[in-house]
C-alpha cells in the first residue's frame, strides 16, 4: 500500500512518510493509492472482537510497514481504561426502533476527536522512527475548542514531541477554555489569541510558511507540524469506528448480515463523515450519508448544486466545532469522485484559493448524491432538538449531535427513507453546558465549571469524570496575544 498526493498522484509515499510529512508540498493531502476492501468474512470476524482489536484489524489494512504487535501496542494505549470511561470505547446507543447513537466522546476530553487524537501520537512518533528522523517535533494548534484540548491530551509528555495550542480568545465555551488553561504535561503550551478562529488559524497558517522561524527551529533540532484533520493519521483511526458501529449492530441482533443502514454526521471540515465514506467503500452496508451542518451550510449547498462557495457570511453559532466555511477534507472526495484525476482537484482547489468558488462537472455530482445527503438546521431547531431528545427518550445530547439528530429527521421526512440510522455523536453535552441548559429550558444559568454542576443536578446525569475534575485544577495558562505576536510565542516555546 503506498500513499499519493490528491494533487500529484506520481508522488508516491509509505505510509510512515505520508504521516510524518501530514500535508504534500504542493498542498496536496495524502491518502492510499486504492482503498482495501474488507474480505467478505471479515465483520463476522470483527463482529467478536473487541474495540482495540477491531482498530488493529482496519488500521493494518492502510499501515503496511507496522506489525500488527505494533498497532495492538497502539491501540492498548490509546484507547485503554485509563483512557476512555467504558470498555466498549464506542457505544451504540438506542434511540428509537430504527436510530441508533454513537456515542463517541468517552474520551479523556468528551470530543469524538479523542479517538484520532489519543491515536495520532503513536503514529506519528513511530513513522518517524521508521524514517530514522530524530528531531523534535512542534505541533502547532489553532483551534476552536476541541481540537487543541485533544490533541494536548494526545501527545502531552510524548517523547520527542512539543504541543502549542492557539485559542480564539472569546471563541470557545467556558468549560473548553478551562479544559485548556488547566492542561497537564510538560512539553504543553498553550494561549488565547485576540480575534476569531480565523484570526488565530491565519496565524498559525502564516507561521508554518515563515522560513525565517523554520531556520531557528532547525538550529534547535526541531520542525513544525500540524495535528489538524488534514493529516491521514487523523482520518485513519475514525475509520474504525464506522466499522465498529455495524458490528455491534450486528452482535446485539438490532440488523442482519449485509442489511444496509444510513449514517448521520454533524460536519464542519468533512473529516469525521469522510471516514464513515472510507468504512463504506471497504465495504461496510453502509447505504446513504447524511451531512449535517448549522448554519455555516456551505457543504449543504454543495451537495445539493455541485457548487462549493464560501463567499458568504459567517455564523458564530451554539455549535462552534461546525463553524467552519473552508472543509479541507472535502478534497480527498473529491480525488475519489473523479477517479483520481489529480489535475482536476487541483485545479477546483486553485478556483477556491482565487475566488472562493468551484463547480464540480455533472458526472461527479451525480455520483455524490447518490452516496451522499445534506442538510442543515438554524440554532432554534438545534436548541429545540436538544429539548425534545429529552423530554422524549431522556435522553441528553450536545448542540452538534442535535444538529445531526435533526437533519436525520428533515431527511426521513423529506424521502420516506427509514433505513435504519448511526447517528455520530460528536461531544459530551457537558462541554456546552450553557447552550444545553438552556435549550432544556432552565433560565437562570450559573458559570464557569458551576455550570458542570448545575447540569448534573437538574438532569440527574453525572459530570464525565475528566470535566468534574476542572473545579479543583490549577490555571497553568492564562496568557494571550494580539495575533501579530503569535510568532513570538512560539520562539518562546521553544527555547
Ligand atoms: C470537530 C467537531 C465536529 C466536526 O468534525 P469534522 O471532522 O471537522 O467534520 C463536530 N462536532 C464536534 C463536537 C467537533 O469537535
Amino acid at each position: 500500500m503506498y500513499y499519493v498526493s490528491t494533487r500529484n498522484k506520481l508522488l508516491n509515499f509509505t505510509p510512515a512518510g505520508a504521516i510524518s510529512q501530514g500535508l504534500s508540498r504542493e498542498g496536496g493531502l495524502f491518502l492510499p493509492a486504492s482503498l482495501p476492501k474488507l474480505p467478505a468474512s471479515a465483520l463476522e470476524t470483527l463482529k467478536e472482537m473487541n474495540y482495540q482489536q477491531r482498530a488493529v484489524y482496519v488500521m493494518s489494512q492502510y499501515l503496511t510497514g507496522f506489525t500488527t504487535a505494533e498497532l495492538a501496542n497502539f491501540a492498548a494505549k490509546a484507547y485503554g481504561p485509563e483512557k476512555f470511561d467504558t470498555d466498549e470505547v464506542v457505544p451504540v446507543r438506542k434511540v428509537d426502533d430504527n436510530t441508533y447513537c454513537l456515542e463517541l466522546w468517552h474520551g479523556p476530553t468528551c470530543a469524538f476527536k479523542d479517538l484520532a487524537l489519543q491515536m495520532l501520537p503513536y503514529l506519528l512518533t513511530a513513522s518517524m522512527g521508521k524514517n530514522h528522523d530524530e528531531r523534535t517535533v512542534c505541533i502547532l494548534v489553532a483551534t476552536s475548542g476541541d481540537t487543541g484540548k485533544a490533541a494536548m491530551e494526545g501527545f502531552r509528555d510524548v517523547d520527542q514531541t512539543r504541543i502549542l495550542v492557539f485559542y480564539p480568545k472569546d471563541g470557545v465555551s467556558e468549560v473548553q477554555a478551562l479544559q485548556m488553561k488547566t492542561q497537564e504535561g510538560k512539553n504543553v503550551g498553550v494561549c488565547s489569541v485576540v480575534g476569531n478562529f480565523d484570526d488565530a488559524q491565519t496565524g498559525v497558517k502564516t507561521l508554518f510558511s515563515d522560513e525565517k522561524l523554520r531556520e531557528e527551529l532547525a538550529g534547535r533540532n526541531t520542525f513544525l507540524s500540524s495535528a489538524n484533520s488534514i493529516n491521514w493519521g487523523r482520518v485513519l483511526p475514525q475509520i474504525v469506528y464506522y466499522v465498529s458501529a455495524y458490528c455491534d449492530l450486528l452482535k446485539s441482533g438490532e440488523i442482519n448480515m449485509g442489511d444496509p443502514i444510513n449514517v448521520c454526521v454533524p460536519t464542519g471540515n468533512f473529516g469525521n463523515i469522510l471516514a464513515a465514506y472510507y468504512a463504506r467503500e471497504m465495504g461496510v452496508p453502509i447505504a446513504r450519508l447524511i451531512c449535517a451542518s448549522n448554519s455555516n451550510n456551505v457543504l449543504t449547498d454543495f451537495l445539493k448544486t455541485g457548487t462549493y462557495d464560501r463567499n458568504r457570511p459567517f455564523y458564530n453559532t451554539v455549535s462552534p466545532s461546525m463553524d467552519i466555511l473552508i472543509s479541507s477534507n472535502l478534497e480527498r472526495l473529491l480525488y475519489a469522485l473523479s477517479g483520481g484525476n489529480d489535475k482536476k482537484v487541483a485545479s477546483y482547489m486553485a478556483q477556491l484559493t482565487q475566488k472562493g468558488s468551484y463547480t464540480i462537472d455533472e458526472k461527479m455530482l451525480r455520483q455524490l448524491q447518490q452516496v451522499f445527503a445534506a442538510g442543515c438546521t438554524d440554532e432554534a431547531q438545534t436548541k429545540a432538538t436538544i429539548g425534545k431528545m429529552w423530554q422524549e427518550h431522556h435522553y441528553l445530547i450536545d448542540t452538534h449531535s442535535a444538529v445531526a439528530f435533526h437533519v436525520l429527521e428533515q431527511y426521513r421526512a423529506e424521502t420516506g427513507d427509514n433505513t435504519p440510522a448511526v447517528v455520530a455523536s460528536t461531544a459530551s453535552p457537558f462541554k456546552f453546558c450553557d447552550a444545553v441548559l438552556e435549550a432544556i429550558g432552565v433560565e437562570e444559568r450559573e458559570q464557569g465549571a458551576a455550570l458542570l454542576d448545575q447540569l448534573s443536578a437538574v438532569t440527574g446525569v453525572p459530570v464525565p469524570r475528566p470535566l468534574a475534575g476542572l473545579r479543583d485544577k490549577e490555571i497553568r495558562f492564562d496568557g494571550w496575544v494580539e495575533k501579530e505576536a503569535m510568532g513570538g510565542v512560539v520562539r518562546g516555546f521553544n527555547r
